[in-house]
């Protein structure tokens, strides 16, 4: 057995201490016949410091397209020639949209808008969407509105919602190769005002967009540091009028062996399967990353690209015998 993966099993099953950066780097640069072992130990890790269930939810978007930022990878910046163009969605839609992710069993539901962050106008939007929402469906509510101030930090605690998504994407070291219009700091200075504000902290990023396998890794502990309670794992998936487009996807056995190294750095985190996962792995790979570290999915489809329907995430962790997290075991 590898070394690094005879003190993995000491210090993160058993103690529940996560690897640091250059224990995350030993696992990403793991030969490929011991990858089967690297899963399994992070499945058993999930198991141990997460439990068997799986937290399923659904996204929305408020505001599609025609953001002012640069981030490369990003189809909604309206600075790319990228097909997604400004649309707002109204509030009988946001309630229809929460309604049919509930239906689909999933107790969380994100509403997403593409922004720097919020304006008067998306804040009194989201106020309005939030108060219809929690009228007719029962479901927790999240939001991913870009950079906040600290007075609409506490006007989302205020409406009830539990649970903020904000991105770091990428190493810090990594990040100026990806955007330009605002700085990785001002992503974590957010994320820093959403966890002293009490709600729970969604910070997760892109993987294969450049970064080096050292890159890979000093994100790995750099969301270590922030603990965030979740972290959604996207691989990129290239969109046509991006800087990325031409970008190649990452390697499945590379997409694993990530998967098995950011649990092994985030015992306790959820680490949900976000967008790319089916260009990047495939159906088979998919198994293989929720038996190797992956405790949540997003069902239906993502922002701008299509991903499995419910239903086959749905009947492939009832095949594994994997519990779907209730309302009431997440309140
Ligand atoms: S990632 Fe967010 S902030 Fe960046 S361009 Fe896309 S929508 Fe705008």
């Amino acid at each position: 057995m590898q070394e690094i993966l005879a003190r993995a099993r000491v210090q993160v099953l058993e103690s529940g201490v996560g690897l640091d950066e250059a224990g995350v780097r030993e696992v990403l640069d793991l030969p490929d016949e011991d990858l089967p072992e690297a899963l399994e130990l992070a499945h058993e890790v999930r198991l141990r410091w997460c439990g068997p269930e799986v937290e399923v939810e659904g996204i929305v978007s408020l505001k599609t397209g025609g953001c002012p930022e640069d981030c490369h990878f990003c189809s909604q910046s309206g600075l790319f020639s990228s097909p997604v163009r400004s649309v707002w969605l109204d509030i009988q839609a946001l309630v229809e949209a929460a309604r049919a992710t509930a239906a689909a069993g999933a107790t969380e539901f994100c509403i997403v808008a593409a922004v720097r962050g919020p304006d008067a106008r998306l804040m009194a939007q989201l106020r309005e969407g939030v108060a219809a929402i929690r009228a007719a469906v029962d479901i927790n509510i999240a939001a991913s509105l870009g950079i906040l101030t600290s007075e609409q930090v506490d006007e989302l605690v205020a409406l009830g919602v539990h649970r903020y998504n904000h991105n770091l994407e990428t190493a810090r070291s990594f990040f100026p190769e990806v955007v330009t219009t605002h700085s990785w700091d001002e992503r974590w200075d957010t994320l820093r005002l959403v966890r002293d504000s009490g709600m729970e902290v969604c910070c997760g990023g892109i993987l294969g967009m450049g970064e080096s396998l050292d890159q890979r890794a000093e994100f790995a502990a750099q969301l270590a540091e922030l603990s965030p309670h979740e972290v959604p794992l996207n691989f990129l998936n290239p969109r046509p009028g991006t800087p990325m487009a031409e970008r190649a996807l990452v390697q499945p056995r590379d997409a694993l062996r990530a998967i098995a190294a950011f649990r092994l750095a985030l015992p306790r985190t959820i680490l949900r399967y976000a967008g790319g996962r089916e260009i990047t792995l495939g159906d088979l790979g998919t198994r293989e990353g929720l038996l190797g570290g992956i405790n949540a999915v997003i069902v239906g489809n993502y922002l701008t690209t299509l991903g499995r329907p419910a239903s086959d995430d749905l009947a492939l962790l009832d095949e594994l015998s994997m519990p779907i997290k209730s309302l009431s075991a997440s309140l």
